[in-house]
């Protein structure tokens, strides 16, 4: 292999590529546009676009695409091959600045919630120049926000470029207002991705896996992970050669993958890249999924995404650990050697922990879908309460303060100083409380309710806009005030009196959670369908528009969206259980029956009194089974004839949750008791066993 120096972001036009292959005053322009927001003439963009051709061209890439990432939450490309051709009958390569900046793919086939009527199928993407142009198997990918002919979002990218200009904009008057001379602040983010990887050849053998990308059936093994032997245990040779791959590929997207080890679950594993700008850790997490799968082939094996591909073993999560940080790079969430005198700190904490009470429905939406139901509240994620841990040294902090107190209680680790005084604030002091679904780490929140397969995007562009609000009302405050000082503390003060409620550092996974939070009038959303209708109610709305991030529409198309997703997705699930549950599970089992009946009968031709309980006793349990398992098969297929009925998305939604989920579940019991009493050579499939201990 390489060294890493020289293959690290090989295949992207960076920074150090645009300095050298761009003209000075080129490469000025842009920056320019990327940071204040200067406007990009045509001259500079074939400029850029001529670059950025040769360069991709050299580098062996013969088409270009407009990269994006549309409402089904992965990528989306349509190639264009540079060629064009000449009268001679003879080609040269063209990419223009017009080509570069905007394109105009067919967007009728995408999820628009009802924006965009088919006549006007057309849709545009938009050159995102803040996030790195790459190469990717021969095509130039530029990085591009989608929308539609009328200008609504219809991505992923644009609501998060809106929300770090939001967040940017309110940070920086906050800050001056302190006496901060920082100029611009960025959203830093840095998603912990976690997967499963399973062997292909038995993947390909359950409809489950490849239709729905989690197993819908299958009996608990021996053994799952109880023995916890697999955390951070050694990694097999297969998936270490997977893994070395995907880090080189990577690398030469310039993306900063770095920690990699196994997880609780048997064949789970985990990578963390090394944090970066909001926006492009969210590509970068895109093409890193993408790669998963890709390599994963190569070595004959399947990456499972899905939020909880097996029942009875952990799902996977994508922990997005989020904080803020200024142009000179100070991180506004590091609480320093002295966090009760560090008021700066302290007020951002505010903001944070008076955004996310205001708009816990929010940051629920952010990660709900039907497959991150089966996680959430399951006792290996947090449930869908939304809390914050702040960690008892700064909780202590902030009751200090809020009690117009100067000191906090003795500890024998602290020194008094000043007001006092906690003498080197690590995050060690914290206990990581991994039940919380928000928790503050000691430099950055984590916000573990996402799921493997949620776009890193949503949960970003709601913390940072609701963050943004937070902090523009803190502005207005502060503008007014004669005593910034005096100001400073008493919002502080003020803030976190009224919205301690949302500060939890117990046991999340406790039953007295549940109660205590109801208590506290915190929101309980179970299901996601419980919690997309509040995606438009009057206050999210106004904070939307408010913050410049969507106008209504956009948000009752987003809405519709993922309730229209939802119906999908349960749909699939429960036509791909009916299919293996009448063309393969009862099949294999009345084979079995038959079978056992025809030893009963070949027995008794050897002698009439042979025993022949077990038999009998087999047949007879199986067959009542299978009649059980036949009829509520068919009941689930009467319900599906049901929800078609059914117009408004709404309602179907809530239908597939409260009738549908919970009759696959009963078929789910009976396959999965045919599953423990077949003989092994009859079962139609890999089984958990299988699966998850190769
Ligand atoms: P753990 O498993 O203990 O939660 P990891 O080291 O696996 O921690 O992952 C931590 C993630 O948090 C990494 O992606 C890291 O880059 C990211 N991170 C660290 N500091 C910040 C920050 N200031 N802003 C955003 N992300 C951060
Ligand atoms: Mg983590």
């Amino acid at each position: 292999m390489k060294k890493i120096s020289e293959i690290f972001g090989s295949m992207v036009f960076n920074d150090a590529v645009m300095r050298e292959k761009l003209p000075k005053d080129t490469y000025k322009a842009l920056q320019a546009h990327i940071n204040d927001s200067a406007p990009l003439t045509v001259e500079v963009a074939n400029v850029i676009a001529s670059a950025m051709k040769d360069w991709a061209i050299e580098k062996g890439a013969t088409h270009f695409t407009h990269w994006f990432q549309p409402m089904t939450g992965i990528t989306a490309e349509k190639h264009d091959s540079f060629i064009s051709p000449t009268e001679g009958g003879e080609v040269v390569m063209n990419f223009s600045g017009k080509e570069l900046i905007k394109g105009e793919p067919d967007a009728s086939s995408f999820p628009s919630g009802g924006i965009r009527a088919t006549f006007e199928a057309r849709g545009y993407t938009n050159w995102d120049p803040s996030s790195y142009a790459f190469i990717k198997e021969n095509t130039l990918c530029i990085p591009t926000a989608f929308c539609s002919y009328g200008g609504e979002a219809l991505d992923k990218k644009t609501p998060l470029l809106h929300s770090m200009e939001a967040i940017n904009k309110q940070a920086v008057r906050v800050l001056n207002l302190l006496g901060n001379p920082a100029k611009k602040v960025i959203t830093t983010v840095g998603p912990e991705q976690e997967y499963f990887l399973i062997s292909k050849e038995l993947y390909e053998k359950r409809k489950d896996l490849i239709y729905c990308g989690r197993t819908l059936l299958g009996a608990k093994p021996p053994k799952r992970q109880e023995l916890e032997d697999h955390y951070f245990g050694a990694i097999k040779p297969k998936v270490n050669e997977f893994m070395a791959e995907l880090d080189e590929e990577l690398w030469k997207l310039g993306v900063l993958a770095n920690t990699e080890h196994n997880e609780v679950a048997p064949a789970q594993h985990e990578l963390a890249p090394i944090f970066t700008t909001a926006n492009i850790a969210s590509d970068h997490n895109q093409l890193m999924m993408e790669l998963m799968k890709k390599i994963a082939n190569k070595y004959d094996l399947a990456c499972l995404l899905h939020e909880k591909p097996f029942a009875g073993i952990n799902g996977s999560g994508k922990h997005i650990n989020w904080s803020l940080a200024t142009d000179s790079g100070e991180n506004l969430l590091k609480p320093g050697k002295n966090p009760i005198e560090n008021m700066q700190f302290l007020l951002f904490l505010c903001a944070v922990i008076k955004a996310v009470d205001q708009y816990q429905d929010l940051l629920r939406i952010s990660v709900s879908g039907p497959s991150n139901d089966h996680r959430l509240g399951g006792n290996e994620a947090p449930p869908a309460i939304i809390s914050i841990f702040l960690g008892e040294d700064l909780k202590e902090v902030l009751d200090a303060l809020a009690d117009g107190k100067t000191e906090v209680p003795y500890r024998d680790r602290r020194m008094d100083i000043g007001l006092s005084i906690l003498p080197d604030f690590k995050k060690d002091t914290t206990d990581r409380n991994r039940t919380s679904p928000f928790a503050f780490t000691g430099s950055r929140f984590e916000f573990r309710m996402a799921g493997s397969t949620t776009s890193v995007s949503c949960p970003s562009y709601m913390l940072n806009t609701i963050t943004a609000d937070t902090l523009m009302g803190f502005a207005d405050v502060l503008e007014q005030a004669d005593d910034i000082e005096a100001a400073v503390k008493n919002l502080i003060k003020e803030t976190y009196i009224n919205h301690q409620r949302i500060v939890f550092n117990g046991n999340n996974y406790s039953e007295e959670w549940v109660q205590e939070a109801e208590r506290r009038g915190l929101l309980n959303l179970k299901a996601a369908v419980d919690a997309f209708p509040l995606f438009t109610s009057e206050k999210n709305l106004d904070l939307f528009k408010r913050q410049g991030i969507f106008s209504e529409v956009e948000v009752t198309a987003r809405k519709e969206i993922l309730f229209d997703e939802y119906c999908k997705l349960v749909n699939i699930e429960a036509l791909t259980m009916l299919d293996m549950v009448n063309k393969d599970i009862l099949p294999a089992v009345s084979c079995y029956v038959n079978d056992l009946a025809e030893l009963v009968i070949n027995k008794k031709s050897v002698s009439e009194t042979i025993a022949c309980e077990m038999e009998k006793n087999l047949i007879s349990n199986l067959s009542a089974i299978c009649d059980g398992l036949y009829s509520k098969a068919s009941a689930l297929d009467s319900l599906l004839l049901e929800v078609n009925n059914i117009e408004k998305t709404q309602l179907a939604a809530r239908f597939f949750c409260d009738k549908i989920l919970p009759a696959m579940n009963e078929i789910r019991a009976l396959t999965d008791e045919l599953e423990t009493m077949t003989a092994s050579k009859y079962w139609p499939m890999p089984t958990y066993g299988e699966l998850l201990f190769y």
